[in-house]
């Protein structure tokens, strides 16, 4: 484990061992092989003498990501201001896994200058001389090189820890993106001027993400921030600071510079809070639920700062009479269940047509019944627990809130075993949609199930919610399918499958799901700015410079003015609320007609 302490100092690696294996020690052995395993597989990593390969993964994954559990800022690996901590809770036990900094807001302020520093100059006269700023290793660094180092980081995320495909995917499809970032040139109407854009980086990027998923949400906001030249400052949730911390050790041992990703575990109210009204940001971006997104967006206003928002979603899930019965109930199931139903995008309102009503909701029981509910370490698990205590007590208040409102249970509604964060697998029927569990978000394993007569009927219904993020259709007709994916208001659609994602699509949401868009081009808009010259005469370029031909020193000062001033950067607007819609390719002769649309 030597090796990963990276820019760290050497006592600050051999405390991160200790503590891992101190926290080793503590876990269940049987997901990692017995305590005997964990012990040595313990002690070969700290000597570096063990490669990745002869471990077993989870203890890899564990080892690893409980050994970084200090802010990083800087480059460098630190405590808190006043050596402030908070405890990582085991979800499986509800004991403490490890105590972590917590950052306090003079940690935000080092954290944001950290990564201001790290540009090329200093757009906003605060106080401090531009030329302190002058020599940001980021921006300057050449497109191809930043992408290579990109590149490195996708290889460490994909060969050693942290083995999560779409966090990967993420920085390999952005680290080619990196020097194809472009402007334009624009014919203009004024005689004897052209003029033409520059994509340059945003500036800072202070990052805010949820606990579901922590290290996809690490990954779908760093790779294109990190494209785009961009410097960083990512709060992670209290709730899952470790595995994004690993992830920054990643990061500075694949050549990112010192200062240009900072990483703050912290609480919301503090750290998440400082951060987003921090006045040397230059963008927040934000993912997590609706209501802090909404206190975002007023505390990025103070200072008139763009805002990104990935927000909450209560996606309906529409079968209709003619789909595939069997793979509509799995595919409906697997759209709640999986992660036990904390994903934004899970399909939390599941509206079945009449005709095929009463079968469906019979095959959903016993699917519900029959998951295993347990630690997530064995294999055999289907259900484990959920993040915290927190949302537990949110999860059984909407299954008591249900009951009342007179949906029928189908089956559990209570907690599971005697400690940890575990929630049965519940399923509500006949729910109507003024009741909590079909208008709230509840973000746990309870599916809720409705029944629609027509398509008009329930394309009104799925869209009477204030959210828009997702939602998918079980068909088998292309009409129904078209009218469907057209009709529900939600930035992505499914059909006939579910959390099918991909970092070239873009994602993000409709309504109170959101501003802006994730994956795809469409985000590299949200941390790229254009800025606009206009010249007189034409360019020359000249051994890799651009010199103005007609020589006006005017002319160029004035460029150099329209470079630098924040009024006259023009941010690209997103045009249209893009919908992205998934549809499988044919798998047989028979399906061939889907190929046609
Ligand atoms: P929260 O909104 O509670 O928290 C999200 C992040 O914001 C956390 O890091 C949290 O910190 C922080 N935070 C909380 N309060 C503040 C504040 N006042 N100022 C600044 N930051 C703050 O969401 P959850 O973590 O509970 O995540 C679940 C939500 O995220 C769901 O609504 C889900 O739909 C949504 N989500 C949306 C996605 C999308 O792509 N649209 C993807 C994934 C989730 P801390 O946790 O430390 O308090």
């Amino acid at each position: 484990m030597g090796q990963h302490g990276g820019k760290a100092q050497d006592g600050q690696s051999s405390s991160n061992v200790n503590r891992a294996y101190d926290v080793l020690k503590k876990l269940t052995p049987k997901a990692c092989g017995g305590p005997r395993l964990e012990e040595q597989a313990c002690r070969r990593r700290s000597a570096s003498a063990c490669p990745d390969s002869q471990l077993p993964a989870t203890l890899t994954a564990l080892n690893l990501a409980l050994a970084f559990v200090q802010l990083l800022i800087d480059g460098k690996w630190e405590d808190a201001a006043g050596s402030k901590t908070f405890e990582d809770l085991d979800p499986r036990t509800g004991e403490k896994l490890v105590d972590v900094a917590e950052a306090q807001a003079e940690d935000v302020d080092r954290a944001v200058r950290a990564a201001k520093k790290c540009l090329p100059y200093f757009p906003f006269n605060l106080g401090y001389p531009p030329q302190a700023y002058d020599d940001g290793p980021w921006p300057r660094m050449t497109a191809e090189k930043r992408s290579r180092v990109m590149f490195r980081l996708t290889d460490l995320v994909e060969s050693k820890t942290i083995d999560v495909p779409g966090t990967a995917q993420h920085f390999r499809y952005f680290g080619g993106f990196c020097d194809k970032i472009e402007g334009s040139t624009i014919p203009v109407a004024q005689e004897g001027f052209t003029a033409y854009t520059l994509r340059e980086p945003i500036g800072v990027v202070g990052q805010i993400i949820p606990w579901n998923f922590p290290i996809l949400m690490a990954g779908w906001k760093l790779a294109p921030a990190l494209a785009a030249g961009c410097t960083i400052v990512l709060k992670v949730s209290q709730y899952t600071p470790l595995s994004a911390l690993r992830l920054g050790e990643l990061a500075l041992e694949a050549g990112v510079p010192p200062g240009v990703l900072n990483i703050l575990p912290g609480k919301g109210s503090v750290c998440g809070d400082a951060l987003a009204t921090h006045p040397l940001l230059d963008k927040v971006a934000f993912t997590g639920s609706t209501d802090v997104g909404r206190r975002i967006m007023e505390g990025a206003s103070q200072h008139i700062k763009p805002v990104t928002l990935e927000l909450g979603g209560n996606s309906p899930v529409v079968v209709c009479g003619d789909a595939d019965l069997e793979a509509a109930v799995r595919g409906a199931h697997e759209a709640l269940f999986f992660n036990m139903g904390q994903a934004c995008e899970c399909g939390a309102r599941l509206f079945v047509q009449e005709g095929i009503y009463d079968e469906f909701v019979r095959r959903s029981i016993e699917l519900a019944k029959n998951r295993k509910v347990g630690d997530p370490f064995d294999e055999t698990s289907t259900q484990g627990p959920l993040v915290s205590q927190k949302q537990v007590d949110k999860v059984l208040k909407y299954v008591e809130l249900g009951k009342k409102e007179g949906a029928k249970l189908g089956c559990g509604g209570g907690r599971w075993g005697d400690q940890g964060f575990y929630v049965e697998p519940t399923l509500f029927y006949d729910v109507e949609d003024d009741m909590a569990i079909a208008r709230d978000e509840i973000f746990g394993p309870v599916q809720v199930i409705l029944k629609f007569g027509t398509i008009d009927e329930v394309i009104r219904r799925a869209n009477a919610t204030e959210y828009g993020l997702a939602g998918a259709v079980w068909t088998q007709s292309i009409d129904t399918m078209q009218a469907l994916t057209r009709g529900i208001k939600a930035g992505t659609v499914w059909v006939n499958t579910h959390h099918v994602m991909d970092a070239a699509v873009p994602f993000g949401g409709y309504k109170s799901s959101g501003y802006g868009r994730e994956h795809g081009g469409a985000v590299l808009e949200h941390y790229t700015q254009a800025g606009r010259c206009a010249y007189p005469g034409m360019l020359l370029v000249s051994k890799g410079r651009c010199r103005l031909a007609t020589q006006d020193q005017r002319s160029a000062a004035s460029y150099k003015q329209q470079e630098q001033s924040p009024m006259l950067r023009h941010s690209c607007p997103l045009p249209l609320q893009t919908k992205s819609v998934y549809v499988p390719l044919p798998k047989s002769k028979e399906q061939r007609s889907w190929v046609i649309m």
